[in-house]
Protein backbone atom coordinates (compact mmCIF):
# COMPACT_ATOMS: atom_id res chain seq x y z
CA UNK A 1 0.00 0.00 0.00
CA UNK A 2 1.31 3.46 -0.81
CA UNK A 3 2.48 5.23 2.24
CA UNK A 4 0.39 8.96 2.34
CA UNK A 5 3.87 10.15 3.40
CA UNK A 6 4.72 10.22 -0.30
CA UNK A 7 1.94 12.69 -1.13
CA UNK A 8 3.54 15.17 0.81
CA UNK A 9 5.58 18.04 -1.47
CA UNK A 10 9.81 18.45 -1.00
CA UNK A 11 10.69 21.05 1.04
CA UNK A 12 11.83 22.30 -1.83
CA UNK A 13 8.96 22.63 -3.84
CA UNK A 14 7.07 23.71 -1.16
CA UNK A 15 9.46 26.45 -0.06
CA UNK A 16 9.66 28.18 -3.52
CA UNK A 17 5.80 29.41 -3.69
CA UNK A 18 6.53 31.34 -0.40
CA UNK A 19 9.73 32.58 -1.47
CA UNK A 20 8.52 35.48 -3.25
CA UNK A 21 6.37 36.66 -0.50
CA UNK A 22 8.52 35.61 2.12
CA UNK A 23 12.10 35.70 1.03
CA UNK A 24 14.55 32.35 0.67
CA UNK A 25 14.87 31.65 4.48
CA UNK A 26 11.88 32.12 5.80
CA UNK A 27 10.19 30.13 2.94
CA UNK A 28 12.27 27.17 3.95
CA UNK A 29 12.36 27.08 7.56
CA UNK A 30 8.20 27.31 7.37
CA UNK A 31 8.26 24.14 4.53
CA UNK A 32 10.40 22.85 7.13
CA UNK A 33 8.36 22.87 9.76
CA UNK A 34 4.50 22.35 7.86
CA UNK A 35 6.02 19.19 6.32
CA UNK A 36 7.68 17.75 9.73
CA UNK A 37 4.33 18.52 11.50
CA UNK A 38 2.40 17.00 8.23
CA UNK A 39 4.20 14.06 8.90
CA UNK A 40 3.28 13.77 12.36
CA UNK A 41 -0.51 14.35 11.81
CA UNK A 42 -0.33 11.68 8.81
CA UNK A 43 1.12 8.86 11.07
CA UNK A 44 -1.92 9.48 13.19
CA UNK A 45 -4.23 9.11 10.84
CA UNK A 46 -5.47 12.64 10.16
CA UNK A 47 -5.91 14.88 7.04
CA UNK A 48 -3.48 17.41 6.59
CA UNK A 49 -3.53 20.82 4.35
CA UNK A 50 0.18 21.39 3.82
CA UNK A 51 0.56 24.54 1.96
CA UNK A 52 -1.75 26.81 3.75
CA UNK A 53 -0.02 25.93 7.02
CA UNK A 54 3.55 26.85 5.23
CA UNK A 55 2.22 30.11 4.41
CA UNK A 56 0.67 30.65 7.90
CA UNK A 57 3.84 29.51 9.91
CA UNK A 58 5.75 31.80 7.08
CA UNK A 59 3.67 35.11 8.02
CA UNK A 60 4.51 34.16 11.52
CA UNK A 61 7.92 33.81 11.44
CA UNK A 62 8.58 37.05 9.38
CA UNK A 63 7.07 39.50 11.59
CA UNK A 64 8.63 40.38 14.64
CA UNK A 65 6.61 39.62 17.99
CA UNK A 66 7.38 43.30 19.19
CA UNK A 67 5.70 45.54 17.15
CA UNK A 68 3.36 48.47 16.78
CA UNK A 69 0.11 48.07 18.41
CA UNK A 70 -3.05 50.30 18.64
CA UNK A 71 -4.75 50.89 22.36
CA UNK A 72 -8.41 51.14 22.31
CA UNK A 73 -8.19 50.19 25.63
CA UNK A 74 -8.87 53.12 26.95
CA UNK A 75 -6.32 52.95 30.11
CA UNK A 76 -4.24 55.85 28.75
CA UNK A 77 -0.50 54.44 30.17
CA UNK A 78 -0.93 50.75 29.57
CA UNK A 79 2.08 49.10 31.37
CA UNK A 80 1.25 46.18 28.96
CA UNK A 81 1.15 48.14 25.58
CA UNK A 82 4.12 50.11 26.88
CA UNK A 83 3.22 53.08 28.73
CA UNK A 84 3.92 56.46 27.45
CA UNK A 85 4.27 56.69 23.85
CA UNK A 86 7.01 59.41 22.51
CA UNK A 87 6.01 62.75 21.23
CA UNK A 88 6.82 63.36 17.22
CA UNK A 89 9.89 65.18 17.97
CA UNK A 90 10.83 62.89 20.67
CA UNK A 91 10.36 59.59 18.20
CA UNK A 92 12.63 62.15 15.06
CA UNK A 93 15.29 62.61 18.01
CA UNK A 94 15.30 58.87 18.81
CA UNK A 95 15.43 57.98 15.09
CA UNK A 96 18.15 60.53 14.33
CA UNK A 97 20.76 59.02 17.11
CA UNK A 98 19.69 55.48 16.64
CA UNK A 99 21.43 54.83 13.22
CA UNK A 100 24.45 57.14 14.01
CA UNK A 101 26.76 57.92 16.23
CA UNK A 102 26.02 60.40 18.83
CA UNK A 103 27.47 62.95 21.36
CA UNK A 104 26.82 60.99 23.98
CA UNK A 105 29.48 61.68 26.45
CA UNK A 106 31.79 64.51 24.70
CA UNK A 107 32.26 68.25 25.44
CA UNK A 108 31.88 69.98 22.71
CA UNK A 109 33.95 72.62 23.44
CA UNK A 110 37.06 70.78 24.51
CA UNK A 111 36.95 67.63 22.36
CA UNK A 112 37.25 65.58 25.53
CA UNK A 113 34.51 63.29 27.70
CA UNK A 114 31.73 64.80 28.91
CA UNK A 115 28.78 63.71 31.16
CA UNK A 116 25.81 61.70 29.52
CA UNK A 117 23.39 63.36 31.98
CA UNK A 118 24.55 66.67 30.75
CA UNK A 119 21.38 66.44 27.90
CA UNK A 120 19.09 66.47 30.25
CA UNK A 121 20.39 68.29 33.30
CA UNK A 122 19.88 72.10 32.59
CA UNK A 123 16.30 71.58 31.19
CA UNK A 124 14.96 69.44 34.31
CA UNK A 125 16.79 72.56 36.23
CA UNK A 126 14.99 74.85 33.82
CA UNK A 127 11.94 72.91 34.84
CA UNK A 128 12.12 72.17 38.21
CA UNK A 129 14.89 74.29 40.03
CA UNK A 130 16.57 71.09 41.22
CA UNK A 131 20.40 71.56 42.17
CA UNK A 132 21.23 68.22 39.85
CA UNK A 133 19.82 65.48 38.19
CA UNK A 134 20.45 62.37 37.25
CA UNK A 135 18.55 59.56 35.13
CA UNK A 136 18.47 55.87 35.55
CA UNK A 137 16.99 52.69 33.78
CA UNK A 138 13.42 52.94 35.25
CA UNK A 139 11.69 54.18 38.56
CA UNK A 140 12.71 51.02 40.42
CA UNK A 141 16.08 51.46 39.87
CA UNK A 142 15.78 54.87 41.35
CA UNK A 143 14.58 53.91 44.39
CA UNK A 144 17.53 51.04 44.03
CA UNK A 145 19.93 53.10 44.01
CA UNK A 146 18.85 56.31 46.34
CA UNK A 147 18.59 53.74 49.06
CA UNK A 148 21.71 51.88 48.56
CA UNK A 149 23.91 54.88 47.77
CA UNK A 150 22.34 57.41 51.13
CA UNK A 151 20.94 54.40 53.60
CA UNK A 152 23.05 51.12 53.02
CA UNK A 153 24.01 49.86 56.49
CA UNK A 154 21.51 51.93 58.33
CA UNK A 155 17.61 52.24 58.68
CA UNK A 156 14.99 53.55 56.07
CA UNK A 157 12.05 54.96 57.96
CA UNK A 158 8.17 54.94 56.05
CA UNK A 159 4.84 54.69 57.42
CA UNK A 160 3.02 51.48 57.19
CA UNK A 161 0.31 52.94 54.91
CA UNK A 162 3.14 53.37 52.31
CA UNK A 163 4.73 49.74 52.00
CA UNK A 164 3.87 49.87 48.39
CA UNK A 165 3.67 46.65 45.75
CA UNK A 166 3.62 48.47 42.29
CA UNK A 167 3.19 45.27 40.52
CA UNK A 168 5.91 43.23 38.46
CA UNK A 169 7.19 42.21 41.82
CA UNK A 170 8.56 45.22 43.40
CA UNK A 171 7.58 45.46 46.66
CA UNK A 172 9.25 48.37 48.47
CA UNK A 173 10.27 46.82 51.78
CA UNK A 174 12.10 44.18 49.89
CA UNK A 175 13.82 46.77 47.78
CA UNK A 176 14.80 48.92 50.94
CA UNK A 177 16.33 45.03 52.24
CA UNK A 178 17.94 44.37 48.86
CA UNK A 179 19.49 47.79 48.96
CA UNK A 180 21.30 46.84 52.25
CA UNK A 181 19.29 48.92 54.39
CA UNK A 182 16.64 47.79 56.87
CA UNK A 183 13.08 49.04 56.93
CA UNK A 184 11.96 50.57 60.07
CA UNK A 185 7.61 51.18 59.56
CA UNK A 186 6.39 53.06 61.70
CA UNK A 187 2.56 54.14 62.06
CA UNK A 188 -1.01 51.97 61.38
CA UNK A 189 -2.03 50.74 58.04
CA UNK A 190 -4.35 54.11 58.00
CA UNK A 191 -2.93 56.63 60.68
CA UNK A 192 0.35 57.51 60.48
CA UNK A 193 1.69 60.84 62.41
CA UNK A 194 5.05 62.91 62.02
CA UNK A 195 5.37 62.20 66.14
CA UNK A 196 5.95 58.11 64.77
CA UNK A 197 8.73 59.66 62.91
CA UNK A 198 10.02 61.63 65.35
CA UNK A 199 9.85 58.75 67.45
CA UNK A 200 11.64 56.34 65.69
CA UNK A 201 14.34 58.59 63.68
CA UNK A 202 17.79 58.60 65.39
CA UNK A 203 21.67 58.19 65.11
CA UNK A 204 21.54 55.26 62.66
CA UNK A 205 18.47 56.42 60.33
CA UNK A 206 19.66 57.17 57.02
CA UNK A 207 16.66 58.21 55.24
CA UNK A 208 13.03 59.40 56.07
CA UNK A 209 11.22 57.88 53.15
CA UNK A 210 7.85 59.17 51.69
CA UNK A 211 6.15 56.61 48.73
CA UNK A 212 3.43 57.35 46.90
CA UNK A 213 0.67 54.75 46.96
CA UNK A 214 0.54 54.61 43.34
CA UNK A 215 -1.96 52.05 42.65
CA UNK A 216 -4.16 52.03 45.65
CA UNK A 217 -6.05 54.29 47.96
CA UNK A 218 -6.97 54.41 51.89
CA UNK A 219 -9.73 56.48 52.63
CA UNK A 220 -11.79 56.99 55.25
CA UNK A 221 -9.50 57.68 58.80
CA UNK A 222 -6.47 58.39 57.46
CA UNK A 223 -3.46 60.39 57.61
CA UNK A 224 -0.38 61.16 56.54
CA UNK A 225 2.58 63.41 58.01
CA UNK A 226 2.67 66.25 55.36
CA UNK A 227 5.96 66.70 53.16
CA UNK A 228 6.60 69.62 55.66
CA UNK A 229 6.43 67.92 58.31
CA UNK A 230 8.77 65.77 57.39
CA UNK A 231 11.43 67.87 56.20
CA UNK A 232 11.77 69.61 59.42
CA UNK A 233 12.17 66.66 61.15
CA UNK A 234 14.90 65.66 58.93
CA UNK A 235 16.49 68.97 58.90
CA UNK A 236 16.16 68.77 62.89
CA UNK A 237 18.00 65.29 62.68
CA UNK A 238 19.94 65.58 59.58
CA UNK A 239 18.35 62.84 57.74
CA UNK A 240 17.75 63.48 54.21
CA UNK A 241 13.80 63.22 53.08
CA UNK A 242 13.48 60.71 50.00
CA UNK A 243 10.34 60.82 47.93
CA UNK A 244 9.36 58.77 45.42
CA UNK A 245 6.22 60.51 43.56
CA UNK A 246 5.54 57.52 41.32
CA UNK A 247 4.35 59.18 38.40
CA UNK A 248 6.16 62.30 37.91
CA UNK A 249 3.98 65.24 36.97
CA UNK A 250 5.89 68.26 35.49
CA UNK A 251 2.86 70.39 34.84
CA UNK A 252 -0.54 70.80 37.42
CA UNK A 253 -3.46 68.02 35.53
CA UNK A 254 -6.00 69.34 37.59
CA UNK A 255 -7.88 71.40 34.99
CA UNK A 256 -8.35 67.51 33.24
CA UNK A 257 -9.36 66.10 36.04
CA UNK A 258 -6.81 64.55 37.74
CA UNK A 259 -6.50 66.16 41.14
CA UNK A 260 -3.88 65.31 43.81
CA UNK A 261 -1.60 64.35 41.57
CA UNK A 262 1.43 65.62 43.28
CA UNK A 263 3.64 67.51 40.45
CA UNK A 264 8.03 67.27 40.57
CA UNK A 265 8.00 70.87 41.88
CA UNK A 266 5.73 70.83 44.70
CA UNK A 267 7.92 67.82 46.10
CA UNK A 268 11.27 69.98 45.60
CA UNK A 269 9.68 73.16 46.85
CA UNK A 270 8.13 71.59 49.67
CA UNK A 271 11.80 70.81 50.60
CA UNK A 272 12.24 67.08 49.73
CA UNK A 273 16.37 66.62 49.38
CA UNK A 274 15.94 63.98 47.07
CA UNK A 275 13.04 63.37 44.57
CA UNK A 276 12.68 60.40 42.06
CA UNK A 277 9.90 59.35 39.46
CA UNK A 278 9.43 57.64 35.90
CA UNK A 279 9.86 59.26 32.95
CA UNK A 280 7.23 56.95 31.10
CA UNK A 281 4.17 57.80 33.97
CA UNK A 282 2.56 61.77 33.41
CA UNK A 283 5.76 62.97 32.24
CA UNK A 284 5.10 61.10 28.83
CA UNK A 285 8.18 60.49 27.69
CA UNK A 286 10.91 56.96 27.37
CA UNK A 287 11.59 54.39 30.34
CA UNK A 288 13.71 55.86 32.49
CA UNK A 289 14.00 56.73 36.08
CA UNK A 290 14.54 60.55 37.01
CA UNK A 291 16.43 61.72 40.59
CA UNK A 292 16.15 65.21 41.16
CA UNK A 293 17.35 66.89 44.27
CA UNK A 294 20.59 68.41 46.50
CA UNK A 295 23.95 68.14 45.06
CA UNK A 296 25.36 66.67 47.19
CA UNK A 297 23.69 63.61 47.10
CA UNK A 298 22.86 63.34 43.55
CA UNK A 299 26.76 63.22 43.26
CA UNK A 300 27.01 60.74 45.63
CA UNK A 301 24.38 58.15 43.91
CA UNK A 302 26.50 59.36 40.45
CA UNK A 303 29.74 57.89 42.20
CA UNK A 304 28.34 54.31 43.56
CA UNK A 305 29.41 51.26 41.35
CA UNK A 306 26.00 50.29 40.61
CA UNK A 307 25.75 53.61 38.18
CA UNK A 308 26.76 51.93 35.79
CA UNK A 309 24.52 49.26 35.58
CA UNK A 310 21.83 51.81 35.66
CA UNK A 311 22.71 53.94 33.01
CA UNK A 312 20.54 54.81 30.70
CA UNK A 313 21.28 54.66 26.86
CA UNK A 314 21.56 57.05 23.89
CA UNK A 315 17.83 56.03 22.94
CA UNK A 316 16.67 57.08 25.74
CA UNK A 317 18.40 60.17 26.56
CA UNK A 318 17.39 61.00 23.07
CA UNK A 319 13.76 60.58 23.69
CA UNK A 320 14.20 62.31 27.21
CA UNK A 321 15.87 65.40 26.06
CA UNK A 322 13.37 66.32 23.42
CA UNK A 323 10.71 65.49 25.41
CA UNK A 324 11.66 67.86 28.62
CA UNK A 325 12.01 70.48 25.33
CA UNK A 326 8.15 70.47 24.76
CA UNK A 327 7.56 71.42 28.27
CA UNK A 328 10.13 74.20 27.91
CA UNK A 329 9.66 75.64 24.50
CA UNK A 330 6.68 74.04 23.33
CA UNK A 331 2.98 73.38 23.79
CA UNK A 332 2.99 69.94 25.88
CA UNK A 333 -0.80 69.55 26.41
CA UNK A 334 -0.89 69.17 23.08
CA UNK A 335 2.24 67.84 21.43
CA UNK A 336 2.98 65.09 24.34
CA UNK A 337 0.39 62.11 23.58
CA UNK A 338 0.21 60.68 27.40
CA UNK A 339 -1.23 64.35 28.14
CA UNK A 340 -3.10 65.15 25.21
CA UNK A 341 -5.46 61.82 25.70
CA UNK A 342 -5.78 62.87 29.16
CA UNK A 343 -7.05 66.12 28.11
CA UNK A 344 -9.41 64.56 25.04
CA UNK A 345 -12.99 65.91 26.14
CA UNK A 346 -15.59 63.13 26.02
CA UNK A 347 -16.99 65.23 22.90
CA UNK A 348 -14.45 64.93 20.82
CA UNK A 349 -14.14 61.37 21.76
CA UNK A 350 -17.72 60.96 20.79
CA UNK A 351 -16.71 62.47 17.71
CA UNK A 352 -13.92 60.21 16.94
CA UNK A 353 -16.43 57.21 17.39
CA UNK A 354 -18.85 58.45 14.87
CA UNK A 355 -16.09 59.04 12.20
CA UNK A 356 -15.11 55.20 12.74
CA UNK A 357 -19.15 54.56 11.83
CA UNK A 358 -19.20 50.69 12.68
CA UNK A 359 -21.02 49.78 15.97
CA UNK A 360 -22.83 51.22 18.67
CA UNK A 361 -21.29 54.80 20.06
CA UNK A 362 -21.39 54.09 23.84
CA UNK A 363 -20.45 56.45 26.84
CA UNK A 364 -17.46 54.69 28.87
CA UNK A 365 -15.05 55.60 31.52
CA UNK A 366 -10.98 55.72 30.53
CA UNK A 367 -8.45 55.22 33.33
CA UNK A 368 -5.10 56.49 33.39
CA UNK A 369 -3.37 53.54 34.72
CA UNK A 370 0.31 52.12 34.77
CA UNK A 371 0.22 52.52 38.59
CA UNK A 372 -1.11 56.40 38.96
CA UNK A 373 -4.57 58.21 40.23
CA UNK A 374 -6.31 54.41 41.19
CA UNK A 375 -9.80 54.83 41.65
CA UNK A 376 -9.66 58.06 39.19
CA UNK A 377 -11.59 57.45 35.95
CA UNK A 378 -12.40 59.93 32.70
CA UNK A 379 -15.63 60.24 30.92
CA UNK A 380 -14.98 58.30 27.67
CA UNK A 381 -16.81 56.83 24.52
CA UNK A 382 -16.50 53.49 22.84
CA UNK A 383 -16.90 51.73 19.65
CA UNK A 384 -18.94 48.98 21.29
CA UNK A 385 -19.52 45.52 19.21
CA UNK A 386 -22.27 43.10 19.48
CA UNK A 387 -21.09 39.83 17.77
CA UNK A 388 -21.40 36.22 18.60
CA UNK A 389 -18.14 36.05 20.24
CA UNK A 390 -16.59 39.46 21.50
CA UNK A 391 -13.66 36.98 22.42
CA UNK A 392 -12.98 35.86 19.26
CA UNK A 393 -13.59 39.10 17.44
CA UNK A 394 -11.01 40.56 20.43
CA UNK A 395 -8.70 37.57 19.71
CA UNK A 396 -8.85 38.46 15.68
CA UNK A 397 -7.96 42.09 16.36
CA UNK A 398 -5.09 41.25 18.44
CA UNK A 399 -3.38 39.32 15.95
CA UNK A 400 -3.55 41.59 12.91
CA UNK A 401 0.02 42.69 11.66
CA UNK A 402 -0.67 45.69 13.67
CA UNK A 403 -2.93 44.52 16.64
CA UNK A 404 -6.21 46.54 18.15
CA UNK A 405 -6.48 45.89 21.63
CA UNK A 406 -9.95 46.76 23.13
CA UNK A 407 -11.93 45.47 26.39
CA UNK A 408 -14.73 43.35 26.99
CA UNK A 409 -17.41 44.45 28.94
CA UNK A 410 -20.93 42.50 29.50
CA UNK A 411 -20.29 40.25 26.08
CA UNK A 412 -19.46 43.21 23.82
CA UNK A 413 -16.46 44.86 22.61
CA UNK A 414 -15.57 48.02 23.51
CA UNK A 415 -12.80 50.26 22.18
CA UNK A 416 -12.39 53.09 23.78
CA UNK A 417 -11.04 56.38 21.69
CA UNK A 418 -9.52 58.12 24.36
CA UNK A 419 -5.98 56.20 23.65
CA UNK A 420 -6.40 56.08 19.64
CA UNK A 421 -4.77 58.78 17.88
CA UNK A 422 -6.74 60.08 15.55
CA UNK A 423 -4.17 58.68 12.31
CA UNK A 424 -5.22 55.02 13.56
CA UNK A 425 -8.87 55.50 13.21
CA UNK A 426 -8.71 54.35 9.92
CA UNK A 427 -6.55 51.44 10.56
CA UNK A 428 -9.47 50.45 13.15
CA UNK A 429 -12.14 51.09 10.62
CA UNK A 430 -10.00 48.77 7.74
CA UNK A 431 -9.33 46.09 10.65
CA UNK A 432 -13.10 45.56 12.06
CA UNK A 433 -14.74 45.69 8.55
CA UNK A 434 -12.01 42.38 7.55
CA UNK A 435 -12.72 41.26 10.72
CA UNK A 436 -16.27 41.26 11.13
CA UNK A 437 -16.80 40.13 7.52
CA UNK A 438 -14.34 37.20 8.11
CA UNK A 439 -15.83 35.84 11.91
CA UNK A 440 -19.76 35.74 9.84
C1 LIG B 1 5.58 53.14 39.06
C2 LIG B 1 6.25 53.33 40.36
C3 LIG B 1 7.50 52.76 40.60
C4 LIG B 1 8.20 51.91 39.59
O1 LIG B 1 8.54 52.67 38.50
P1 LIG B 1 9.07 51.96 37.14
O2 LIG B 1 9.40 53.12 36.28
O3 LIG B 1 7.96 51.12 36.65
O4 LIG B 1 10.27 51.16 37.51
C5 LIG B 1 8.09 52.97 41.84
N1 LIG B 1 7.47 53.71 42.77
C6 LIG B 1 6.25 54.28 42.57
C7 LIG B 1 5.62 55.06 43.68
C8 LIG B 1 5.60 54.11 41.36
O5 LIG B 1 4.40 54.65 41.14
Amino acid sequence: MDSPLRALPSVEKLAESLSVEFGKAVALAAAREAIAEAREHLKAGESVEVAGRAEEIARALSQPTLRRAINATGVVLHTNLGRATLAKSAEEAVMQVAGGHATLETDEESGGRGSRQSHVRGLFQKLTGAEDVLVVNNNAAATFLAIAALSSGREVVLSRGQLVEIGGHFRLPEVIEEAGARLKEVGTTNRTRISDFARAAGENTGMLLRCHPSNYKIIGFTEQPTLGELVALGRERNIPVGDDIGSGALIDLSPFGLQGEPTVKESLDGGADIVWFSGDKLLGGPQCGILLGKSELIQTLARHPLMRALRPDKLTLAALEATLRIYLYGDPVKEIPTLRKIARTAEEIRAACERVGLGEVVATLSEVGGGSLPGLTLPSFAVSLEVPSAANLARALRQRPEPIFGRIERGRLLLDLRTVETGEEQKIQVALTETLSKLV
